[in-house]
């Protein structure tokens, strides 16, 4: 915790709140690109303590929020074979697909796992050769690493029952989204810093410079996101729109070129469907067609697949910052974390359930 405190630290935290009021003289719209810096906001009250001029706006960067419903109700169609082992990270599970979700379906008595890293999954899959074993790969650049280890590591080792469920996104394709949207609102970022600790950041440069947006790279504790705000104001203020680094204790420009490295060997770029927002192009990863035979949805031959998202959900607006959990009509009422409507309100990641956590209104 020692470590952790420093970031917490409530002196220091007035010093840069009192420097980012000075500062401010414009209302400025600033979104924060990650699920888990929106929840340290509404969490530490950030929102609350910063000049009314200053207007946060909680982005896309909620893998469990932006997997598109397709790809749980595939993921529900695989788990109810019985000769599947259907393997997941936890907040998976309750994420709503358009009829069900995957823990009611292992309710049901399906063969449904919480694994706490993708190898588990190729380690179940050696372990039970008369099964057929299939891993729900979703999530940013920061998870596509291990989860293309495993895919390389089953390939290295022979093993055939062990397939890949693929629901990668990627930031850059997500920000470049919302400044060409003509409700665009933003005016400056903060970059996910997980993710450019495996991305580095060179990649924004170019989103900074055609757009003419400051863009700065951000942790997760109240001081790394009260100092991104300071440096993204101060560059609002300044007429710059450069890419600058708060997260230097983690993030270097070039990231972990090891981890892209494997990464790049499985996977290859692709445009992928976000949930609540629709197709973007080139905003994910897909497998190499060397890989095809672990790919799940070429195993079970579920390849297309087409539902509607529920009318009552706003969680589409809200990702793309044109709306705030509290402006849904059900939030707090009919759709709370015990039973969410919207994966917004699923994850420990999404706007909805950090609101609900954190801000009055719980009914
Ligand atoms: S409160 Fe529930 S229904 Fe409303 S936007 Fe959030 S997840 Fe969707």
């Amino acid at each position: 915790m020692k470590h952790l405190d420093e970031y917490r630290d409530s002196e220091k935290a007035k010093l840069i709140l009192d420097a980012i009021h000075k500062k401010v003289t414009k209302k400025w719209n600033i979104m924060e690109i990650c699920g888990g810096q929106t929840h340290s906001i509404v969490k530490y009250g950030i929102d609350e303590l910063l000049p009314n001029e200053i207007n946060l706006i909680h982005g896309p960067g909620c893998p469990v929020c932006v997997t598109p419903i397709e790809k749980i109700d595939k993921a529900i169609e695989i788990a109810s074979n019985p000769n599947v082992i259907f393997c997941s990270f936890g907040d998976m599970l309750r994420v709503p697909g358009s009829k069900t979700d995957l823990l009611k379906i292992k309710a049901m008595g399906f063969d449904v796992r919480i694994v706490y890293s993708p190898v588990d999954a190729v380690n179940i899959a050696k372990q039970n050769p008369e099964k057929e074993i299939v891993f729900f790969a979703v999530g940013f650049e920061t998870t596509a690493p291990p989860n293309a280890q495993a895919v390389f590591l089953a390939y290295q080792m022979g093993i055939k029952n062990f397939s890949v469920l693929v629901s990668h996104v990627l930031v850059p394709p997500a920000i470049k989204a919302i400044l060409d949207s003509k409700n665009n609102r933003v005016q400056g970022f903060l970059a996910a810093g997980h993710v450019c600790t495996v991305m580095g950041f060179k990649e924004y440069e170019e989103i900074a410079e055609k757009y003419k947006i400051p863009i700065v790279v951000t942790g997760f504790e109240p001081l790394d996101i009260l100092q991104g705000i300071y440096m993204c104001v101060s560059q609002l203020e300044e007429g710059r729109s450069e890419v600058e680094n708060q997260y230097a204790r983690v993030v270097t420009k070039d990231g972990n070129t090891k981890a892209q490295k494997i990464m790049y060997e499985i996977f290859e770029i692709t445009d992928r469907k976000w949930r609540g927002i629709g197709e973007i192009k080139e905003s994910g990863f897909k497998l190499k067609e060397k890989y095809n035979e672990y790919d799940a949805e070429l195993k079970f031959g579920i390849v297309n697949y087409s539902v509607e998202e529920s009318g009552e959900c706003i969680s589409g607006l809200i990702l793309q910052g044109i709306k705030k959990p509290v402006d849904c009509s059900v939030f707090g009422a009919k759709c709370t974390p015990e039973h969410p409507l919207g994966a917004t309100m699923v994850s420990s990641e999404g706007a909805c359930s950090a609101y609900y956590l954190y801000k009055e209104k719980k009914l």
